[in-house]
């Protein structure tokens, strides 16, 4: 493919080095003297300039005769294998179809297979945010999408995100915008209706 060819021999080369991320999927390297390839991210240790060549598919990688990296499987048709990023994925789904209901992170622990203080620290160094956040973040969103498209009341909407003190929402939804959410509401009218 055109943009594939657009990245140089010297681009992958200092991507292989430095472990860049951004290129996985882009292309795989290949190390002639132990037959594996890996992806650009792959923290294994950093091979020889002269033995390394460089694939566009993992498929031709394999077909050339190398093997995939168990460490960074690039066999793998997802963009990154990594077992930790599942635990992240599985939280923001439990978080984003369930943040209407009162759940609580015992919960989405025990759904995701750890404890929640674990929890708790590897989303947060993952993603930034506390499970805690992430769902305020999912509420306070859907929030302002039905303060501006339906009719419902601030009161209303508190409770339809999932907060079951309208204090609690309140505090939130300021917390987040600097406004309440009525202010949100009457802001958003005035500026879009000049
Ligand atoms: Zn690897």
């Amino acid at each position: 493919m055109l943009d594939q060819n657009k990245i140089s021999k010297d681009t992958m080369w200092e991507a292989t080095v430095t472990c860049n991320p951004e290129y996985d999927g882009k292309f795989f390297y290949a190390i002639k003297t132990t037959g594996i390839f890996c992806r650009p991210s792959c923290k294994s240790k950093t091979p020889k300039y002269k033995n390394v060549s460089y694939f566009f598919d993992a498929a031709n990688a394999q077909k050339a005769g190398y093997r995939p990296c168990k460490r960074c499987r690039p066999d793998l048709k997802i963009k990154k294998y990594d077992p930790l990023e599942s635990i992240i994925e599985d939280t923001k789904r439990i978080i984003e179809n369930n943040y209407r209901k009162n759940i609580h992170l015992i919960d989405i622990a025990s759904d995701v297979g750890v404890s929640p203080f674990y929890l708790n620290r590897l989303f947060k160094d993952r993603t930034g945010y506390t499970p805690r956040m992430f769902l305020e973040k999912a509420r306070i969103e859907q929030a302002k999408e039905l303060l501006l498209t339906t009719t419902l009341n601030s009161t209303e909407v508190g409770y339809q995100v999932g907060y079951i003190s309208i204090s609690s929402f309140y505090n939130a939804f300021k917390r987040s915008t600097g406004l309440t959410p009525s202010q949100f509401q009457a802001n958003y009218v005035e500026t879009t209706t000049e």
